[in-house]
Formats: structure tokens, C-alpha cells, sequence
């Protein structure tokens, strides 16, 4: 019989699909890394299992435990799946702008959420910060991930996504895409990567305009879980070649064609990558293999990427000029 002992079992291993119309007009093979397919659906399912598997290994959690993070994202799910099959409590502080679709696929997991009011400063005891440092603080046995901060986020892309990436391309890839969020992908797969080839492939970074990343300030952009306004210690500049900024407008247009053309319904950052990825091919020729990791799933962003009104009223897309939009008849 073939079977996984545990979900937790199946986290990475996610396969690589080659991009066929979205690259029109490119010569070199560009591969996508699908990671919606691990078990909570994103790429950040690698980082929690090895955040608690250190966690547990240096005594910093121990059995009941209480885990500890401000995050409402892909972060969260990871941790509240794991967590859920070892039976550790999970309370994650979310700020009141995080939806309650979000909320609500935490605590499916059996997670508890804490709001936090969005509209005050970081310093405020009543902040998203302040909040989890104190619980954390307040409840006996809570760890607190931090995954900002733990180098054990980049050492899981280290020890798998790199691997894996280097394994199924037979150590032919010559560049690698990816967003930057904490930077935890970037750092460990492409110290992997550079390391393999002895330095030959290419590591591209895929940043929004106006994040730290690409030059800016944080300025804001609508594209969700990449850009930051500060520098995460998860990140090493070090490792990362080019960064590559995208808009707003060219990420969401790319995911939509994403779904429409290669059946691949991603979140708003594997668009970005992906723009970044086209950038970065377009002077590469056929012996060329670019590998974009495409981290998310779009099922959380059928109300703004996937939705024409919202999109309209972000002025992304636009009638007149005649683009075509997810509803039309043609
Ligand atoms: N895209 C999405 C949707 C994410 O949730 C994240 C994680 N913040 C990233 C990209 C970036 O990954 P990393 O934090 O490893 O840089």
C-alpha cells in the first residue's frame, strides 16, 4: 500500500510544469515550481515544519506548547497544520484588515485568532506587534517563530525547494525567479543553487515597485506576501544577482493570464514572478532554463485579482482600451 503516514509527510516534493503560452516570443524553457500543491496550499508549509522541527529539537517547544506569530497568511496555515498534528495550541494576532475568509481558514485548522485594531501605530500596546510579543511573553511554554528573523526559513528552501529544483532539471537550469517576502525562499534555493552549479546559475529576485528590495521605501503596492519597508534577517543580499521590481498592474494582469492560458490559478506573486522570470528570458536563448517558484494558490484572491469590479476600481484594468476581462464572452 502506498500511503503518507501524515499529512505533514507531504510537504514539498511539489513538481516543476513548463510555461507554453505566456511565453510567446522567448527561447528559453521556463519551468514554474508549483507550490499551491503542498498540503496548505503554499510554499510556506516548507518553512513551518522546519521552524518547529528545530524548535522542538533545541527545547524551545516543548510537548502542549503554544505557538505564538503574528501572521494572517500563508505562514499561519502551515504553522496551524503542523502544529494541529503535534499537538501544539496555535494563536495567531491578525490585524481587523485581514478578511474573515482568512481568519476563518485558520481556525478550521483548529487555530485561535486574536484581532488587533489595523489603524494604530507599531508602538501601541494594542498593535499586532505588541500583542503577540505579550502573549508570548504571558502564556508558559509559547514560542514564538518569528519568521522575519529564524534562519531556519531559508535553511528548508536549503535542504528541499533547492534540492529538489536542482535534482528534477538535472542541474541545467540557468536562472532562478523568485519573489522576495522575508527573503526566505531567495536565500536558501539560491544559496543551494549557487553552491551546486559552483556559481553558474543566475538568482533573480522579483520585488514590487516601491519595496525596500528594489530600491524604494515601502511605498504601497497591492500585490500580497512579497515587499517589504524594512530588511528581514531571513533575507541575504548577498546571494541574490539582479532584483527585478514589478507593478501592481503588470503582477495581477500576468496571474490572470496565468489561470486563462497555462490552467495554473496562482496568487498575485506568482504573476509578479513570473513578469520578472519573462524579463530575464527575453535576451536568454534555447539553451537557457529559467525556473520560476510560483508560491500560492489564487482561491484567496477571487475577490480582488480574479474579480473585474475590484480590479476596475484599482484602475488595473480598463474596457475602453479593450483588454479582455474574466467575464467576457468571446
Ligand atoms: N508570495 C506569497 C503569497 C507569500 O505568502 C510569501 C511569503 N511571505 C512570498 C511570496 C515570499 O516568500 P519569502 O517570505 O520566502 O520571501
Amino acid at each position: 500500500m502506498k500511503y503518507a503516514e501524515s499529512i505533514v509527510d507531504l510537504v514539498g516534493n511539489t513538481p516543476l510544469v513548463r510555461l507554453n503560452r505566456v511565453t510567446d516570443g522567448i527561447r528559453a524553457t521556463v519551468l514554474a515550481k508549483v507550490e499551491y500543491l503542498n498540503p496548505g496550499g503554499s510554499v510556506k508549509d516548507r518553512i513551518a515544519a522546519r521552524i518547529l522541527d528545530a524548535a522542538e529539537a533545541s527545547g524551545e517547544l516543548k510537548p502542549g506548547g503554544t505557538i505564538v506569530e503574528p501572521t494572517s497568511g500563508n505562514t499561519g496555515v502551515g504553522l496551524a497544520l503542523i502544529a494541529q498534528q503535534r499537538g501544539y495550541r496555535c494563536i495567531f494576532v491578525v490585524p481587523d484588515k485581514v478578511g474573515e475568509e482568512k481568519r476563518n481558514v485558520l481556525t478550521a485548522y483548529g487555530a485561535e485568532v486574536v484581532v488587533t485594531p489595523t489603524s494604530v501605530a507599531p508602538e501601541s500596546p494594542e498593535s499586532y506587534y505588541s500583542v503577540s510579543d505579550r502573549l508570548a511573553a504571558e502564556i508558559p511554554g509559547a514560542f514564538k517563530p518569528n519568521q522575519y528573523f529564524n534562519q531556519n526559513g531559508p535553511l528548508s528552501h536549503y535542504e528541499t525547494t533547492g534540492p529538489e529544483i536542482w535534482n528534477d532539471t538535472e542541474g541545467k537550469l540557468t536562472h532562478f525567479v523568485a519573489g522576495v517576502g522575508t527573503g526566505g525562499t531567495i536565500t536558501g534555493t539560491g544559496r543551494f543553487l549557487r553552491e551546486a552549479s559552483n556559481g553558474t546559475v543566475r538568482i533573480i529576485g522579483a520585488d514590487p515597485e516601491g519595496s525596500v528590495y528594489s530600491g524604494g521605501t515601502g511605498r504601497p503596492y497591492l500585490v500580497e506576501g512579497v515587499g517589504e519597508d524594512m530588511w528581514p534577517g531571513a533575507y541575504d543580499p548577498g546571494v541574490v544577482h539582479e532584483v527585478i521590481a514589478v507593478s501592481d498592474a503588470e503582477s495581477f494582469a500576468m496571474t490572470r493570464r496565468l489561470a486563462l492560458e497555462e490552467g495554473l490559478l496562482v496568487g498575485g506573486s506568482s504573476g509578479m514572478a513570473v513578469v520578472a522570470a519573462l524579463k530575464a528570458a527575453e535576451s536568454l536563448g534555447e539553451d537557457d532554463v529559467v525556473v520560476v517558484l510560483l508560491p500560492d494558490g489564487g482561491r484567496g484572491y477571487l475577490a480582488k485579482i480574479f474579480n473585474d469590479s475590484w480590479m476596475r476600481s484599482h484602475g488595473f484594468i480598463d474596457h475602453a482600451a479593450g483588454e479582455r476581462t474574466v467575464g467576457d464572452v468571446i
